[in-house]
């Protein structure tokens, strides 16, 4: 995790409803801009990670990481 805590495949809520009544999004892509897709009306919106941390109210869900165990099994020899 980069420390702000987005990851692809997250579901966050926003401060601001999307106009066709949801305030769910899931996040599609992660980088230098972020992707996120309405969970109701299926539209994408692109910002930039900025205005996303400033517009995410709650992650209502974190995606899976797998990557998790990697770090459990991590050790020095
Ligand atoms: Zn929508």
């Amino acid at each position: 995790m980069i420390g702000d805590g987005i990851s692809l495949g997250d579901v966050v809520r926003t401060r601001k409803g999307h106009p066709c009544g949801g305030d769910t999004w899931t996040v599609i892509r992660v980088g230098a801009d972020i992707k996120i897709r309405c969970t109701t009306c299926g539209r994408i919106v692109m910002m930039d990670r900025e205005t996303f941390l400033k517009r995410r109210k709650a992650t209502v869900s974190h995606a899976q990481q797998p990557d998790e165990q990697q770090k459990g099994e991590m050790r020095n020899e």
